[in-house]
């Protein structure tokens, strides 16, 4: 793809002439990337900033539009063309890749700062676009909290907040899945295939959800699962609101444990413990769960009781207990704990009157005897009836808490079916991202939020890109379950040898 450049910068104009000057679009954006978000940032920041300027650039490319060098498009630089080897790796790393919405480009607006807050475009300009939405940008407030910074229109992505993000471990394509709300990363400029699409919005439930799943740990290593019929609450009896002192190793939010007693270890303490998440603080104050084992996984919560045991039927949660007497802090996590909860009882068709604690549950005959929760929600004005209360009020809630917008909560699914979770390829805002996801895999269908399938892809086989070391006996026992089916690989693609090298793409049969 070309683009045509006005050069009005001396520099540009020294070296180019003042143009237009018609440049290869990856070549343009070596001078744009550097210039904009400068060549020391992360590498995940300098990937989400090459994306972010290729989608600007390839929509006015498309349309035939002269653009200028100034940073009333996009900020260029011919001097930093050839000495920025990190900006040129990121743009070559991403190349090619676009943001789309609904199978058109986005125009991809970004800027140094937001102040905070995410705007609507039509609320800065006079159009609106339904991928910019008014949300808050906790990644751009925790950046000026570190660095002073006056904020622009604020529209789009965040430089300050992208790198901030970057720093703190999320990759490039979740960067932009934020700032570009239901718009789908594909390749080619726009017309490839998916290359990745919006993470899982957990249906617009409000908790800050983070995955740390305890692999060390006995529990996990055990691998039984269970169908969950419900959920149990608990509380850690030990005045300790920090994650970290349960979850780890340090994901950079958690902060470190110093004394590695987390309980991603064999036998946390010597005992054989294990939930599926844990509600407290991070290492900056703010809470957050993180899910520490599948949701589906056999925890080991609540021993057992006369009855039988709830780690056969419930899934089971932490909240980190500090003093007890902080109502501030107990607010944050029993509003965490109802998000949790109205998710999960969404999730595995529960009702909120599949909710007990601990204590409940050895009332019940499922579990040892606890006091937990029940020796601290009292003492804030709850207690496990008006938990429940809140969590059918959140189920039937109207919209996600904090997604806002004219798209929060509905997400299409692409699955084989709907029982087979394990399957999905990604959960869409967008009902087109998502037709594109299933036709590009073989045997996947898009459902909606009641699991009703509303579009079954178009391909007629997948694809599988050969790596270095692979045989079609391997590559037949992953796809299609047994080595021995390679003859069909070998058929589908025309093959007269068993020799395949790496970077080979083959077509794998349904
Ligand atoms: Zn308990």
């Amino acid at each position: 793809m070309k683009i045509s450049v006005t050069m009005t910068r001396a520099e540009n104009v020294a070296r180019f002439g003042a143009g237009p000057v018609s440049f290869d679009l990856e070549e343009y954006l070596c001078g744009v990337v550097p210039a904009e978000i400068g060549e020391g940032s992360h590498m995940e920041a300098l990937k989400a900033q090459a994306v972010a300027a290729r989608t600007f650039a390839a929509k006015r490319a498309a349309a035939g539009a002269v653009i200028d060098d100034t940073t009333r498009f996009q900020a260029f630089r011919a001097s930093l063309m050839d000495t920025c080897p990190r900006s040129r790796r990121a743009i070559k790393e991403t190349a090619g890749q676009a943001l789309t919405y609904g199978g058109a480009l986005v125009d991809c607006f970004y800027s140094a700062s937001n102040g905070g807050t995410c705007k609507r475009s039509g609320e800065v300009w006079s159009r609106d676009y339904p991928y910019y939405v008014h949300k808050a940008d906790p990644w751009d407030e925790a950046a000026r909290m570190e660095n002073p910074k006056k904020a622009s229109h604020g529209v789009g992505m965040s430089q300050v907040g992208c790198m901030w993000a970057a720093r703190n471990g999320v990759p490039y394509h979740e960067i932009l899945a934020f700032y570009y709300d239901g718009a789908a990363l594909v390749h080619r400029y726009g017309t490839g295939s998916v290359v990745a699409f919006e993470a899982e919005t957990e249906g617009g439930f409000s908790m800050n959800l983070h995955k740390r799943i305890l692999t060390e740990n006995a529990c996990y290593k055990a691998g039984r699962t269970i169908t969950p019929k419900g959920i149990m609450v608990h509380s850690t009896g030990a005045n300790n609101p920090s994650l970290k002192r349960y979850v780890g190793p340090d994901d950079g939010l958690l902060g470190k444990n110093q004394y590695n007693n987390h309980w991603n270890q064999d036998r946390p303490g010597g005992r054989q413990v294990c939930v599926h998440a844990f509600i407290g603080k991070l290492a900056d104050g703010t809470v957050a769960t993180y899910q520490t084992l599948p949701w589906n996984h056999r925890g080991w919560h609540c021993g057992s009781g006369p009855k039988g045991s709830g780690n056969d039927t419930h899934i089971s949660f932490e909240i980190c207990e500090d003093n007890l007497a902080d109502a501030s802090y107990f607010g944050k996590v029993y509003n965490e704990a109802v998000e949790l909860c109205a998710y999960l009882c969404k999730e595995y068709g529960l009702t909120e009157k599949n909710i007990i604690c601990h204590s409940e549950g050895h009332a019940q005959g499922i579990a040892s005897n606890h006091g937990d929760v029940m020796h601290w929600f009292p003492k804030h004005g709850k207690n496990m009836d008006t938990f429940r209360a809140a969590v059918k009020e959140r189920i039937s809630g109207t919209s996600g808490g904090n997604g806002g917008g004219s798209t929060s909560g509905i997400l299409y699914r692409v699955r084989k079916n709907w029982a087979d979770k394990a399957s999905q390829k990604g959960a869409f805002k967008v009902l087109d991202n998502a037709k594109r996801c299933a036709d590009e895999n073989a045997g996947y269908s898009v459902f909606d939020e009641g699991g009703k399938a509303v579009y079954t892809g178009k391909a007629a086989y997948a694809t599988y890109t050969v790596k270095k070391g692979d045989s079609l006996w391997a590559i037949a026992a992953a796809k299609l379950g047994n080595g021995s089916r390679y003859p069909e690989i070998k058929k589908l693609n025309g093959l007269t040898s068993d020799v395949i090298h790496a970077g080979q793409v083959l077509k794998i049969p349904n």
